[in-house]
C-alpha cells in the first residue's frame, strides 16, 4: 500500500479494504455503499448518497474528502477540446483535456504536477516537478470528465491516455493504483488506457511485468542519440539505443503493439533522412507511430514544419510501419499536447 499524505487522504483513490479501514468504527457495508457510490455511480456529493444516514453524511464531509478536485476553469475550444484547470487539495492546479471526436472520447490526464523531465520543446517541462500526483488524484480526473460530459466506463468510445502533464513512469506506484481502479472498479479496459513515457528504461520494465497495466507508448521524437539529447536531455541517462533494447524485450501481449510517438520539429528532427533513421530503429517492432506536428508556445525554441515537410516524413515512415498524423487539439484554448503550463484566461488572452 503506498502511505498518502495525510493532506491528500480522500475516498477516490482507495480500494474497499482502504475505504473500510476510513469509516470505522462505521461497518464495512457502509464503505461498500460509499464505494458503490464514488466508482461505480459517479455519485461524487455526499449529500447525494441518500442510502447512508444523514449524521453519518456529516460526519464524513467533516472527516473524510471525496476527493473530487474544484473546477477552477474550464475553455472549451472551437474543435470541441475541453480543458479543464483544477484544484488539487494543497492549492496546486492541474489540467485535463477532453477530447471528443467522431467515433471515441479521449480524456488525457496527468500524472504529476509539472514535469522533471527537461524536454526542449515542451511547456510543462518550464514549470519543473512540483509533486507527483496521488493515485486519487489521477483517479479523480477520470471521474470528474466523466462526470460532467456523461460518459459511460463501459462505452468503447471511451479511451484515456496518460499524456498530460508528467512523465507517469516516475509516479508509477500511483499510476499503477489508479490503473487497477480505473480498470477493476470503475470498468474501463486496460486496452483502453494508454500510459505514454520519455523513456524511463528500469521503469518501462517493471510496468511489463504488471498484471494490469495500460498499453505502452514511447515518445521517441528523434532518430539518432545526438539529436535525441539535444531536444530530450534524459537520453544522457537513458541511451537511445538502450531505449530501443528496452522496446525489442518489452513483454507485449497478443494483440498489443508499442506505439511511438514523434514530435516533428522543424529543420531539428524531420527530415527524410530522419524519416528513414526512424524507420531502421523500429525495424522488426511490433508497433505504429503517431507523428504530431510541434504545437508551438511561449519559450519554446522550434518551429513547426510545414504540411509538405510532414506529409513527406510520413510517406517514408508508412512504407515499412503504420504511421498516423495526429491532429492538434485545442490549440486555440491551449489544450494541444506540450502546451499544458496552467495558462490561465488571462495569460491566454497575453499569448493567444
Ligand atoms: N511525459 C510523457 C507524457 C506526457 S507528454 C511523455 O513525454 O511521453 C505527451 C506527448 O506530448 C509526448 O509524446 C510529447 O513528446 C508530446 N509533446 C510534448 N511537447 C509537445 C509540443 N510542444 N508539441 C507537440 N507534442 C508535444
Ligand atoms: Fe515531461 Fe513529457 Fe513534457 Fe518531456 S514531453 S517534459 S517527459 S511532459
Amino acid at each position: 500500500m503506498n502511505a498518502v499524505n495525510p493532506q491528500f487522504r480522500s475516498v477516490i483513490g482507495m480500494d474497499l479494504p482502504e475505504l473500510e479501514q476510513a469509516v470505522k468504527p462505521e461497518p464495512a457495508y457502509r464503505a461498500r455503499q460509499i464505494f458503490e457510490y464514488v466508482y461505480t455511480k459517479r455519485i461524487l456529493d455526499y449529500d447525494r448518497m441518500t442510502s447512508l444516514p444523514a449524521a453519518l453524511r456529516q460526519r464524513l464531509k467533516a472527516d473524510l474528502p471525496l476527493g473530487l478536485p474544484n473546477v477552477n476553469q474550464r475553455f472549451d475550444s472551437s474543435d470541441g477540446t475541453r480543458r479543464y484547470l483544477l484544484d488539487m487539495a494543497d492549492g496546486r492546479t492541474i489540467e485535463t483535456v477532453l477530447m471528443p471526436q467522431d467515433d471515441r472520447d479521449t480524456i488525457c490526464i496527468s500524472s504529476q504536477v509539472g514535469c522533471p523531465v527537461d524536454c526542449k520543446f515542451c511547456l510543462t517541462a518550464l514549470m519543473g516537478l512540483e509533486r507527483n500526483l496521488t493515485a486519487g488524484e489521477i483517479v479523480a480526473q477520470v471521474l470528474l470528465v466523466m462526470e460532467h460530459n456523461e460518459l459511460a466506463p463501459g462505452d468503447r468510445r471511451l479511451n484515456l491516455v496518460l499524456m498530460g502533464m508528467g512523465e507517469p513512469l516516475l509516479n508509477l506506484p500511483n499510476v499503477l493504483k489508479a490503473t487497477r481502479l480505473l480498470t477493476g472498479v470503475i470498468g474501463i479496459a486496460p486496452k483502453r488506457i494508454t500510459l505514454s513515457t520519455s523513456g524511463i528504461i528500469p521503469k518501462m520494465e517493471e510496468l511489463g511485468k504488471e498484471a494490469i497495466r495500460p498499453r505502452l507508448a514511447i515518445s521517441l521524437n528523434a532518430s539518432y542519440e545526438a539529436q535525441r539529447r539535444e531536444i530530450m536531455p534524459i537520453t544522457k541517462k537513458y541511451h537511445l539505443a538502450d531505449l530501443m533494447e528496452a522496446c525489442r524485450r518489452y513483454p507485449l501481449r497478443k494483440d498489443e503493439r508499442l506505439t511511438f510517438e514523434y514530435v516533428l520539429l522543424k529543420d531539428v528532427n524531420d527530415s527524410d533522412e530522419d524519416a528513414r533513421r526512424v524507420v531502421q530503429l523500429l525495424g522488426g517492432l511490433n508497433c505504429k507511430v503517431n507523428l504530431i506536428a510541434l504545437n508551438p508556445g511561449p519559450g519554446i525554441a522550434y518551429g513547426t514544419p510545414t504540411e509538405e515537410r510532414v506529409a513527406s516524413f510520413q510517406r517514408i515512415v508508412r512504407e515499412q510501419v503504420p504511421c498516423y498524423l495526429r491532429k492538434p487539439r485545442g490549440r486555440d484554448i491551449y489544450a494541444a499536447c506540450g502546451q499544458l503550463k496552467r495558462m490561465s484566461s488571462q495569460e491566454l488572452v497575453t499569448v493567444g
